[in-house]
């Protein structure tokens, strides 16, 4: 076990992948053509598939093809949505950037994204979680987390539109943390890796909820209506898994996300890097019913509804709050 390694290697995906979204170019640029609709599952571009290539062939750099992957795209899906061509485009874009792929190693890469999960040693990724943020010019987070044994023990967020704070100033943030050892953030443009802690909030103060901008995803109206009763809401609506990142840091005292519809389960890349980076930080992060996450039940969190996230006092405060809200 060289957690060290482990979490270099992991830097080094996030910062590859986020490279490679950054050669695809601004959604401006590459038109309705660099995006298809997988239809409930949402938006996918040119940047996902391209960061979720990138990150993947890093890690098997690093660990070489017994590597395990659970990410969220996936060729076949991609081609049942008439996307071939896009696969064709990455492989161009990534070439020009320095990378040695062709279509077939596109299809490749993605396709070793679907590993089922389970108690087994695998990397989580989202590669670019926030999709209709970062079409809309919101935040999106590449997300990278080791799993093992049900539980993140190493976690990267890259988070291309978050401004530093308590770090160098200037656009661009990973977000990291290994099991036990703290959480950190560091700048895109290089520089130290600094500790971030959570803020417990105290009563009389606004509670910063952080929770989504899409309405679809949860349902932050009538949430933000219930957590009123322990003080005045001050929404932080915020794409992607940068709400971890801003609980993480201090400047939002919650993550609490309640999914409109009561069979949901959350897929595990939409939550490992972040939840560990959280609780890193200080935070508890529990499903709404106060129930641990399980990391090991497959590629969703079948044992769990939702997401809270907080430092102790103001988590245990919000599962209550849920609970009589029903
Ligand atoms: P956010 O940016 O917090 O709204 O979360 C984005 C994530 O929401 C995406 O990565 C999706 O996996 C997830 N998502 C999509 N549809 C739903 C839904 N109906 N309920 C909850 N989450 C969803
Ligand atoms: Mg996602």
């Amino acid at each position: 076990m060289d957690r060290a390694r482990d979490l270099g290697c992991a830097l080094d995906a996030a910062r590859a992948a986020c490279g490679a979204v950054a050669a695809v170019g601004s959604p401006a640029d590459f038109g309705a053509d660099g995006v298809l609709e997988k239809g409930a599952a949402g938006p996918l571009t040119l940047a996902d598939l391209a960061s979720q290539v990138a990150a993947i062939a890093s890690l098997r750099a690093a660990f070489g093809p017994s590597a395990r992957f659970v990410a969220e795209e996936s060729a076949d899906e991609v081609a049942a949505h008439g996307g071939e061509p896009l696969l064709v485009r990455v492989a161009e874009i990534l070439r020009a950037s320095g990378m040695a792929i062709d279509a077939a190693g596109v299809r490749d890469a993605l396709s070793s994204g679907g590993h089922e999960g389970g108690s087994d040693r695998f990397w989580a990724i989202d590669p670019l979680d926030g999709t209709k943020g970062y079409l809309r010019g919101g935040q999106f987070a590449i997300a990278i987390a080791l799993v093992e044994a049900g539980r993140p023990v190493v976690g990267v967020l890259g988070l291309p539109r978050l401004a530093g704070s308590g770090c160098d100033a200037g656009s661009g943030v990973l977000a990291s943390a290994v099991s036990g050892s703290g959480a950190h953030q560091r700048s895109f443009a290089g520089g130290d890796a600094v500790p971030i802690r959570a803020r417990e909030w105290s009563s009389g103060h606004p509670v910063r909820l952080a929770g989504s901008v899409e309405k679809a995803h949860s349902a932050s109206d009538a949430l933000e209506t219930l957590v009123s009763a322990l003080g005045t809401v001050d929404p932080v609506r915020v794409d992607s898994q940068a709400k971890y990142a801003l609980v993480a840091r201090g400047d939002a005292d919650a993550y609490v996300r309640r999914s409109p519809s009561a069979g949901y389960r959350e897929w595990i890349w939409d939550h490992a890097a972040g939840a560990l980076v959280a609780t890193e930080s200080g935070c508890v992060v529990t499903d709404t019913l106060g129930t641990p996450l399980d990391f090991a039940q497959g590629r969703r969190l079948e044992r769990s509804t939702g997401i809270v996230c907080a430092p102790q006092r103001l988590h245990g405060a919000l599962v209550d709050t849920l609970a009589r809200g029903g």
